[in-house]
């Protein structure tokens, strides 16, 4: 099956086709290391992890950097403010942002690069893109010359006029007001460091450029980041990229990732609705978040309530039932026809999935895929009491595989489902039984009682009991 890409360039879903065969170099905007990361950063990093994932399930061999912007107008104003170090309060940011994607699961970057190691090369692109009449000097800095290059515009679809109502930092020493900087002039006072332009430190875009020139060369597949930054910062990209090395395009496929509101409204401290990745963390569960963050198409506008996580929590839980009670089946050695049809409607399901996700990474209709095979798997628990073996190690396989793309349904769920503690639940259920059938009705129902103060439900059916964990929401510590 074939993969398709939006590309934002084109406007269009594209046939994905990396540049060098199987292998594929992607690259996604990282952090300004000088704050907590918030649902936002989330958002858009769980995003490009599932989309990261997903080509390495399609078997794709992934080499996926992110920059770390540690050199920054923002970084030195906080640190300034608490009279610190600024590239010492950027590391102390950094570590707080590997730990929240830690927690949340992300783990498919290959490399963090932080830029105040690419001082060198950010200097020598400098170097190239004056030599080449694209940049000039001037007593404040080093700006690129916006007028020079004819495709400025192409990546945010529009036109030079309406450029020119962008005003980046107002400069009187620049030759136009756009002009953006590549080498900013400051003070020994400041962290810099020496150029042939004198003492300084790198503009913002010319970071990143630098950093995938060095680990991709002048072309590559997928460039990510969040929407509001394809204006001004990746049109900039594009612009110095392509100056410099003359060949086009920078990168294949442009990626951008929705954005997250909170309540209806944009996110902010000022509005007090400013939520960090720790804060949601102390009361849900990782994957809650990531299942709530797919639920959603990656480009689309996410809004974000306890509601709607809640929901969420729920949708998830119901997933895991569904592979508890399969669990719960006894497993035997022949492989009846209703096994074989099971395990058939699992690689239809699967076959849905993958056919969403090949859909610009569609994973809201993949999780209705999931949300298929839970159903079927509920209908077969229904009307059997044992499984093949053999057909309830592919089951849970398929739901582990496909969960994994989310990086959800990992854990051999229930700590308490271990084997033994499953067989204790049945020798207990058929204890209960007996005292049912004796109507002794109090004994039955204080084990049902007492089974779910453990977050044990017992399920009385016409014919038989079943039983599920309870949901288990992460507890504060
Ligand atoms: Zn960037």
């Amino acid at each position: 099956m074939v993969l398709r890409v939006y590309n934002t360039l084109s406007r269009r879903k594209e046939v994905f086709n990396p540049i060098h065969g199987n292998r594929v170099y992607m690259f996604v905007c990282g952090p300004t290391t000088y704050d907590l990361s918030h649902l936002g950063h989330a958002r858009t990093y769980v995003a490009y992890d599932i989309i990261a994932r997903y080509l390495r399930y399609k078997g794709y061999s992934l080499f996926y950097v992110m920059n770390i912007t540690d050199v920054d107008d923002k970084i030195i104003k906080r640190a300034e403010s608490l009279g610190r170090d600024p590239l010492e309060l950027a590391r102390e940011y950094e570590r707080y942002f590997y730990e929240d994607m830690a927690a949340l699961g992300i783990e498919s970057v290959n490399l963090f690069a932080r830029a105040s190691e690419h001082i060198p090369e950010i200097i020598d692109l400098v170097k190239v893109l004056i030599e080449k009449g694209y940049a000039y000097e001037t007593e404040t800095g080093v700006y690129y010359d916006i007028t020079k290059f004819e495709d400025l515009g192409a990546l945010s679809h529009q036109n030079p006029e309406e450029l020119k109502k962008h005003r980046i930092e107002p400069d009187p020493t620049k030759r136009n007001p756009q002009d953006f900087a590549l080498w900013k002039k400051r003070g020994p006072e400041e962290l810099g460091w020496d150029s042939p332009w004198g003492r300084g430190r790198p503009g913002w875009h010319i970071e990143d450029t630098a950093i995938t020139m060095c680990y991709f060369g002048p072309q590559y597949d997928i460039h990510g980041g969040a929407i509001e930054l394809i204006f001004p910062h990746h049109e900039a990209e594009i612009a110095q990229a392509e100056a410099a090395t003359g060949r086009k395009p920078l990168v294949k496929y442009w990626v951008h990732t929705g954005v997250l509101k909170v309540e209806g409204k944009k996110m902010s401290k000022s509005l007090g609705n400013f939520v960090t990745i720790r804060e949601v963390l102390k009361k849900y569960e990782p994957e809650v978040l990531r299942f709530f963050f797919a639920s959603s198409h990656y480009r689309s506008t996410i809004d974000f309530s306890e509601k709607k996580l809640e929901q969420a929590k729920r949708s998830l839980q119901t997933l895991r039932n569904a592979l508890n009670s399969i669990r719960s089946l006894r497993p035997k050695p022949e492989l009846e026809e209703d096994d074989r049809e099971l395990e058939e409607k699992m690689l239809r399901c699967r076959e849905n999935f993958i056919k969403a996700m090949d859909d610009d990474f569609n994973s809201p209709y993949a999780l209705k895929a999931l949300f298929e095979m839970a159903n079927e798997v509920n209908r077969f628990v229904e009307s059997h009491e044992t499984i093949n073996r053999e057909t309830l190690k592919k089951v849970l396989e398929i739901f582990r595989e496909l969960g994994g793309i989310f990086n959800i349904l990992q854990k051999e769920e229930k700590t308490v489902d271990s084997k033994i503690v499953s067989d204790l639940v049945e020798l207990i259920i058929e204890l209960r039984q007996k005292f049912r059938k004796a109507k002794d009705w109090q004994t039955s129902d204080m084990i049902r009682a007492r089974l779910k103060s453990l977050g044990i439900i017992l399920e009385d059916k016409a014919d038989r009991t079943t039983w599920r964990i309870e949901s288990q929401s992460k507890k504060e510590s």
